[in-house]
């Protein structure tokens, strides 16, 4: 089968490799639509996990099954699948205690791009098909199902993580697609005001959209000075991260509040430790908690936020902003995540066989 894969740090390229076994426990998924996300350009552009050869790129996409191991129960051949970025091993103990994305060590769930061949290919594996597909409603375009991989999960888990209350202030950093998602995750949560930072005007226009009540412009000077001008110097109840570098998290404690919680999602491609002010972090009894997660992926967990989007609360739609036709078009889109140019958030390619 043909495939876009990473040939070494700072290359891609398309290669040809067999076509994935299925064991009694997994799936066979033909790609339907694919989309490319900027944890590959991580990935292939700073080398952020280390070197890797020949292995397929890409974790986010929406397909149909073409077979199922003897054992899978919950689907058949011919439906229509959310492959979630994050696939973990069910039975593992550390899925067991809540956290299969770290299933068999630290972000173990994260196999696809990562530690096993990725979706941009013409015929994806799926490992634990019970525990980690999802059925795409008939009312979800494969398009939009495909921000249900990673970009809804990733940002929601944004929120969810930040434990954010009624009538709280929320600061998102970075308002990228997975920012976007946790502007739109921190309003359904109750949060009262969204102050969310980002500086390309289709970024800012679509946060509005989705419940963000101020726009901070990082350009314009430091996150702090426009977050505490904003909040009579009080600063905010909670941070989500989901842009910027390890240097973010200087800001982001001290904007928040004792007893805030700052929730990390960026994907950390560089440096070898992020900055807590010591200070500011309460010289270490300020009850500011920091935390950063993997999404979870999951079949229950991708059905529940699908079902979100069917009821009408959000419409992962105004994420993609670029659309191409054909599964030959994955390499562009990929390298248009990696150029970013200013009017892009998301694009995807759709595929017919
Ligand atoms: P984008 O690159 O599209 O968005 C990044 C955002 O951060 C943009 O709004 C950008 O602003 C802003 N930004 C850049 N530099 C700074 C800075 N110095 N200070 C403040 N804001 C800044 O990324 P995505 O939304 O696609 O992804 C966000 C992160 O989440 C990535 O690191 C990705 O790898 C990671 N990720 C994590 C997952 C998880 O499970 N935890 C899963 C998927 C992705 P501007 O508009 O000016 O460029
Ligand atoms: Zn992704």
């Amino acid at each position: 089968m043909k495939a876009l894969a990473m040939l070494g740090i700072g290359n891609i390229g398309w290669i040809e490799k067999e076509r994935p076994a299925c064991g009694p426990l997994d799936a066979i998924v033909r790609p339907i639509a694919l989309a490319p996300c900027t944890s590959d350009v991580h990935t292939v552009w700073e080398g952020a996990i280390g070197d890797r050869y020949d292995l397929i790129l890409g974790h986010e996409g929406v397909g149909e099954i073409v077979e199922i191991g003897e054992l899978v129960k919950a689907f058949k051949p011919g439906d229509r699948v959310i492959i979630p970025a994050i696939t973990p091993d069910w039975n593992s103990l550390e899925a067991q205690a809540g956290f299969g994305q770290h299933s068999n060590g630290m972000l173990g769930g994260w196999k696809f791009s990562n530690i096993k061949d990725g979706v941009f290919a013409e015929f994806i594996h799926v490992n634990d098909a019970d525990g980690n597909l999802a059925l795409l409603p008939d009312s979800i375009s494969p398009e939009a199902g495909a921000m249900l991989s990673d970009m809804m999960p990733t940002g929601f888990l944004g929120a969810e993580m930040a434990n954010i209350q009624f009538g709280d202030k929320v600061c998102v950093i970075g308002i990228g697609p997975v920012g976007l998602m946790a502007v739109r995750g921190a309003a359904l949560k109750g949060a009262s005001d969204i102050f969310a930072v980002g500086s390309r005007p289709n970024c800012v226009a679509i946060a509005r959209e989705y419940g963000a009540t101020d726009i901070i412009n990082y350009k314009d000077g430091p996150i702090l000075d426009q977050v505490f001008a904003k909040t009579d110097d009080l600063g905010v109840d909670r941070v989500i991260i989901a842009g910027g570098n390890v240097d973010t998290f200087d800001e982001a404690v001290k904007m928040v509040k004792p007893g805030g919680v700052v929730s990390n999602v960026n994907y950390l491609g560089e440096g070898d430790y992020i900055k807590i002010p010591r200070a500011e972090w309460g010289v270490g009894m300020g009850h500011k908690t920091i935390t950063g997660g993997l999404m979870m992926g999951g079949r229950l967990r991708v059905e529940k936020l699908a079902a979100m989007v069917v009821a009408g609360r959000v419409d992962p739609n105004k994420l993609i902003t670029h659309h191409f036709e054909g599964f030959d078009k994955a390499e562009e889109a990929l390298l248009l995540m990696k150029d970013k140019p200013a009017d892009l958030i998301k694009p995807v390619v759709s595929i017919s066989w």
